[in-house]
């Protein structure tokens, strides 16, 4: 990776976000470390970052709002440079089926996993165009290909958006040597999938899903943050309007028992 890269990460206060931003940041990218309340955890990555050799600056804003959005992307660029590359990792999963929702929820849901990720874009791309490279990585989910835990249904709609953003933005950033792919993660274990429970319910949530991929572990924010990479570097040009599933097997996973 070049060394005169800046990247958005949002969301890279926890969980996948921060592994994806200490990760580019030891290709020496600068990164902007974008969070909605996590502040010490934010300003916890941007010093891990510095600690090194690296530089990364923390930026507040709720992604869904977008004056915040366009204050976050002109802080970043007046500290490390406008974005040549964007992640769009923050994301919200608040239950909700047919049987069982909230349509302000399910609005609050949408307006990050999708308003949002389209805010950061559009924010993002004029510095891109201008000079012919650029890197946007969206994170969907597996919920959005198959069926998966009841109760994730308009989570799964939201990330089902995610690829279609993806395809119809690389459709058009394609002529300006702008790559947009999404990453399709299995489970991972983060704040967002374990957060809540007791030990006991963790290691059960744990084993369980172990048991539904090929590799029979679940997935690390890391495990992410190297499938991102690989569809940031400069060698990545010709990979445009994918998703790439990174689940351990479990999509394909007929279980043989
Ligand atoms: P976490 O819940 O662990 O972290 C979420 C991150 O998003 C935090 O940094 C949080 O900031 C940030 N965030 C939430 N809302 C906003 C907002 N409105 N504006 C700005 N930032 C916001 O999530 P994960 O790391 O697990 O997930 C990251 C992405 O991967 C999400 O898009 C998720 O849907 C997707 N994903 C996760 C899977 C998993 O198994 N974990 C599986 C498939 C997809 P703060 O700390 O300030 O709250």
């Amino acid at each position: 990776m070049a060394t005169n890269r800046t990247a958005l990460v949002t969301g890279a206060s926890r969980g996948i976000g921060r592994a994806i931003a200490l990760r580019l940041a030891s290709q020496g990218v600068a990164i902007g470390v974008n969070y909605a309340n996590s502040r010490e955890q934010a300003e916890e990555v941007c010093a891990e970052i510095a600690a090194a050799g690296g530089r990364a600056v923390a930026l507040k804003a709720d992604i869904s709002q977008r004056p915040q959005v366009l204050a976050m992307v002109a802080e970043l660029t007046a500290h490390l440079g406008a974005p040549d590359i964007l992640v769009n990792n923050a994301g919200l999963l608040i239950r909700g089926d047919l049987g069982d929702f909230d349509f302000s929820q399910m609005d609050r849901m949408r307006g990050v996993n999708v308003d949002g990720l389209v805010h950061v874009t559009r924010a993002c791309v004029d510095g891109m165009i201008e000079r012919g490279w650029g890197r946007i990585v969206n994170l969907s989910s597996l919920a959005a290909l198959g069926t998966t835990n009841a109760g994730t249904t308009f989570y799964a709609a939201t990330k089902a958006a995610v690829i279609a953003l993806t395809k119809r933005f690389a459709l058009e950033l394609g002529p300006s040597g702008i790559t947009v792919n999404a990453i399709a993660p299995g489970f991972i274990g983060t704040d967002m999938v374990l957060g809540l429970g007791t030990p006991e319910k963790v290691e059960e949530i744990t084993r369980n899903m172990a048991a539904l991929a090929m590799v029979r572990r679940i997935g690390t924010p890391e495990d992410i943050a190297h499938a991102a990479a690989f569809l940031c570097a400069e060698e990545a040009s010709f990979i445009t309007a994918q998703t790439l599933t990174v689940d351990g097997g479990r999509m394909n996973y007929i279980g043989h028992g």
